[in-house]
């Protein structure tokens, strides 16, 4: 939908802004999917507080204007589901034979230092705000190190701690020991990240509590998670059958699916955020469905791992549903792509899926899965200014003639000139204002052997430098 005129889109006389982001094609991802040629957004104390076409531009002043002429503007990605410091696996697990996740990626991952999740940290939140995420949901081994990064860098988080009891590195031999005892102290480290950063950094950090999946919990932790996450207001962001271990685990276990599991424990319900859903079936799916759980897609990572889950199923029983990159590349154009090929060659129908559908779950349906409908994921009046300017001027974009399409199968991180969190710009022409990139690159570039190292072999420690 085309509308020369937004009507009641904004104040109309002398607005005082701080920013004018004006010129631009401007994708609302409002529900009418409305698109404003050559628009201007003005934004005034961290919200959005107008909206208007060339013709309708009201009289008023603005502290800086961004001329975006030739580029789009949008909201800002929502990636609902990340492990931003999971991008130490770049180039290992994707052609790796076994199981990436239990074979390396679980012994490895517990070996990490503060120091090196702080910098990967760094390096992940780079790479993801020049892909024009505004918005992480991310789960991971110390959350309250990715917080601090989340402050300095100003984007917009909601954290949770990586609470399991499984001892991770013996899963891939097929045995599941519990240490109900580190469990509970992961599940209390969970409650102190609520208690120091939940509602900090002027709002733009929240939590969850995060369960990390139905078979790397005990019954009893995952029914703790439930509690705590109930006691603090706070949802639950948790794994659920994102292999056939997990599911077969499950099943021989308590005779139950992950899903089953979770609806026996009382853990579904809109606040309940569930990833990949892999392995689910038709029974499971309209579980989901009348407990009106949300769901995470991460279309990015499946295709290479030669499965895809039943999306198309799961968006046709209505289930609010956004999606994530997960973690390696974590690059949110990437993943629509991937997205609608999935889909169109499962269905054997290119109309199954569209540019417009991929574009709004990355957006406003990944903050509807996020309950952040009411703040995030559109650009309408009142929403708080998390913006992004496309630039359009390349060759591997023009010529653009306007539609979702054409931002969908051309743009990709990188091609991002601007990102606006809260009112506030921390990438300017391209370049992360508030990362400093050649640092981060130069101490990675010194940790690689250390990683490469103790990647394929087992216990500590991990080198933090090598030469
Ligand atoms: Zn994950």
């Amino acid at each position: 939908v085309d509308s020369a005129k937004l009507q009641g889109s904004g104040p109309l006389d002398s607005p005082e802004l701080d920013l004018l982001i004006t010129g631009g094609d401007v994708f609302t991802l409002d529900p009418q999917f409305t698109v404003v040629r050559g628009g201007s957004v003005g934004i005034s104390e961290g919200k959005i507080a107008g909206i208007w076409s060339r013709d309708d531009m009201p009289q008023g002043t603005a502290c800086e204007v961004l001329d975006v002429t030739g580029s789009a503007v949008l909201p800002g990605i929502v990636n609902a589901h990340t492990h931003i410091a999971g991008c130490v696996f770049r180039g290992v697990l994707e052609d790796y034979s076994g199981s990436g996740l239990y074979d390396v990626a679980f012994p490895f991952e517990q070996r990490l230092a503060r120091e090196d999740i702080a910098l990967l940290a760094r390096l992940g939140i780079a790479e993801v705000l020049r892909g024009g995420c505004t918005t992480i949901n991310d789960i991971y081994y110390y959350p309250d190190i990715l917080a601090s990064v989340i402050e300095e860098t100003g984007m917009r988080a909601i954290l949770a701690n990586k609470v399991f009891d499984a001892e991770l590195p013996l899963i891939a031999a097929g045995k599941y020991e519990r240490n109900l005892d580190a469990g509970r102290q992961r599940l209390s480290d969970n409650a102190g990240l609520i208690e120091k950063w939940n509602g900090r950094a002027g709002g733009r950090i929240t939590c969850r509590v995060g369960a990390h999946a139905t078979d790397t919990c005990s019954r009893s932790l995952l029914k703790e998670a439930g509690q705590l996450a109930e006691q603090s207001g706070v949802g639950l962001h948790i794994h659920v059958a994102q292999s056939s271990v997990e599911v077969d685990y499950t099943v021989n276990a308590y005779g139950r699916s992950p899903v089953h599991l979770l609806g026996d424990l009382e853990l579904l319900g809109p606040s309940t955020v569930v990833v990949h859903c892999t392995w689910v079936d038709d029974d499971d799916i309209t579980l989901l469905a009348t407990s009106d759980t949300h769901y995470v897609c991460c279309p990015v990572i499946y295709p290479r791992r030669g499965y895809f889950p039943p999306l198309q199923k799961i968006v046709s029983k209505g289930i609010i549903t956004g999606f994530g990159t997960d973690w390696i590349r974590m690059d949110p154009w990437d993943g629509m792509r991937q997205a609608v090929n999935a889909v169109r060659m499962l269905t054997r129908d290119p109309r199954a899926i569209s540019a417009q559908d991929v574009l709004s779950r990355s957006t406003r349906e990944a903050a509807k899965t996020l309950g952040l409908d009411k703040e995030i994921g559109s650009l309408q009046v009142g929403k708080k200014a998390d913006v992004i300017v496309v630039n359009l001027q390349q060759s591997h974009i023009q010529p653009f003639y306007g539609a979702a399409a054409g931002l969908v199968y051309t743009v990709g991180s990188g091609d991002i000139s601007t990102v606006v969190v809260d009112g506030v710009i921390i990438v300017r022409e391209g370049r992360c204002l508030t990362v400093d990139l050649e640092g981060t690159l130069r101490e990675v570039a010194r940790r690689v052997p250390g990683y490469a190292g103790a990647m394929f072999s087992k216990g500590p420690p991990i080198p933090a430098t090598n030469g």
